[in-house]
């Protein structure tokens, strides 16, 4: 058995705990502690200085669409919050974390959630002598990151996820913009040729000048020579080529280390009082660098040190690429339907190119989803991105499922009852829970819901879900309607 599918026996309490890291993860760790009424204290210290935010919406920051309060993460009830506070170093002997301003902290339970830092590629030209990148060139991992983004000229090196992401971001904001990428075509790791054919062409159509094939070969000043000797000229270089898992405490706390901190499937290191979660962590069954990965363990970390069992859940690898008018989602692991389907169950393929349509869905013999890609048809997206979420099978009709439409042109309802905890706004966290909540509450729209929780105001890639999960909220309450009194009797009562 997978040690992430173990159901685990209410063990020895946690004790206080110090959380080193207050990115997404760590800071949802310490919510869901709380939550799960941890007993002891909670600690988190992060490096970075002001509050608290939210990493995957900074593109956001970058076009000007939020205000860097926005990201803002609301302070964590029962938890001691610290900023700019760097950890140097652990003393596994005596329970304590030493930080760079002298504090020392002890603790029972110690959970790194260091993350990742930005992999910055070894081109000819980027560094001064001391080795500092040389003024105009980042990485993209941080507020302070997005502030060194100047000038009109920005060439965006790595066409992965977050390079797409950047691009688009600094082209909305008016930018000239190009994204040099070595593999084929955009996000080759993800997507096949026909899928990145639509992802390129629809950058292009942006007004991104999109060099692919291509490397960067030299950094001159204010220019960027290709591999095929063309030439860029740049007021900002921004590096979206990779990350590298934090593990310096680690390593230097003789904690296992591969390319993250190695974990069992209870976020344990090798040693039984120190876990690791979210970028930082590596365990075979998670994909890294994602943060619904970082999200479910954080989760499952908090259920098993409180004592509840763990609920079984399998990691969920989705990704959902934040580009205006493109609805591009690849579900289960990069590449896995061309295997998968190779091996075993049904490939379903379609393809409507010339209007930007494109699916190719494997198919487990047992009618569950294990992988899809998927442009250009945002209710297939919403709905299979629910179905693959709660392992369900899919309707027969598979067709009517990836239009959205049954034969005869009605909409289908395939989605499965929510379950409580199901994060709809992976941006926000809002889960189902939250936002019948706050339907209850009164909040009866959309709009009023995304007051009230926050949900779609990140990528808003989930709004058709949230639009389906209102209606169904709707149509739950009709029966009730049937119960109230006669329209005369509610008017007497004013
Ligand atoms: C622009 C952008 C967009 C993204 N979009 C998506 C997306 O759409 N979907 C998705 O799944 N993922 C996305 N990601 C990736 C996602 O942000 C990460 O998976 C997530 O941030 C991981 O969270 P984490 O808390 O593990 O690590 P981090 O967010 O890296 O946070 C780690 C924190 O630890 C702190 N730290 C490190 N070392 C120390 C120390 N010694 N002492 C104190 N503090 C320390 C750091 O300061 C940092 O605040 C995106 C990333 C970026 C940059």
């Amino acid at each position: 058995m997978n040690g992430y599918t173990q159901r685990i026996q209410p063990g020895r309490p946690a004790g206080d705990v110090v959380i080193v890291g207050g990115g997404p993860v760590g800071h949802r760790l310490a919510e869901r502690l709380h939550h799960h009424g941890h007993q002891g204290t909670v600690t988190l210290l992060d490096a970075e200085p002001g509050h608290a935010y939210h990493r995957v919406l900074l593109t956001s920051v970058l076009d000007g669409g939020l205000d860097p309060a926005d990201l803002e993460l609301p302070p964590v009830p029962g938890a001691r919050g610290r900023r700019d506070v760097r950890v140097t170093g652990v003393d596994r002997r005596r329970q304590r974390v030493g930080t760079a301003n002298g504090e020392s902290h002890r603790y029972d339970t110690l959970v790194l959630a260091t993350g990742a830092e930005p992999r910055i590629p070894a081109v000819p030209g980027m560094h001064t002598a001391s080795g500092r990148l040389i003024d105009g060139i980042t990485g993209l991992r941080s507020l302070a990151d997005c502030a060194r983004v100047r000038g009109e000229r920005v060439v965006v090196l790595g066409a992965g996820p977050l390079g797409v992401e950047t691009a688009v971001a600094l082209r909305r904001s008016g930018r000239d913009v190009s994204l040099v990428h070595p593999g084929p075509h955009p996000l080759n790791r993800w997507l096949d040729a026909t899928a990145g054919d639509l992802l390129a062409r629809h950058l292009v159509s942006l007004g991104i000048r999109v060099e692919t094939g291509r490397s960067a070969a030299r950094v001159e000043a204010g220019e960027l020579v290709l591999d095929d000797g063309g030439l860029l000229t740049w007021d900002t270089l921004v590096c979206c080529t990779g990350t590298e898992p934090r593990t310096e405490l680690a390593r230097a706390a003789g904690l296992r280390v591969r390319t993250g901190v190695l974990v069992d499937g209870e976020m344990r290191t090798s040693d039984p009082h120190v876990r690791a979660v979210g970028d930082c962590a590596e365990h075979p069954g998670w994909f890294p660098g994602l943060l619904a990965s970082g999200w479910d363990q954080a989760d499952l970390l908090a259920r098993t040190l409180t004592g509840h069992r763990s609920g079984g859940r399998r990691p969920r690898t989705v990704l959902r690429l934040r580009v205006p008018g493109l609805h591009l989602g690849v579900l289960g692991r990069p590449g896995l339907h061309r295997e998968a389907g190779a091996a075993e169950g049904d490939v379903v393929t379609f393809s409507d190119p010339s209007r930007g349509r494109y699916a190719t869905l494997a198919v487990d013999p047992a009618g569950r989803l294990s992988s899809a890609v998927l442009v250009g048809l945002p209710q297939a997206l919403a709905t299979l991105t629910q179905l693959h979420d709660a392992r369900r099978p899919l309707p027969d009709d598979r067709l009517a499922l990836l239009l959205g439409e049954t034969a005869v042109g009605r909409r289908t309802s395939v989605l499965p009852p929510q379950d409580a905890d199901t994060v709809l706004c992976r941006c926000n966290n809002v889960t189902a829970l939250t936002l019948t909540g706050a339907w209850q509450n009164g909040s009866r729209s959309l709009r009023a819901l995304a007051d009230t929780t926050r949900v779609t105001t990140g990528c808003g890639t989930c709004a058709d879900q949230i639009r389906e999960l209102c209606a169904q909220l709707a149509t739950a309450e009709k029966p009730v309607a049937r119960h109230e009194p006669p329209v005369d009797a509610r008017a007497s009562g004013r």
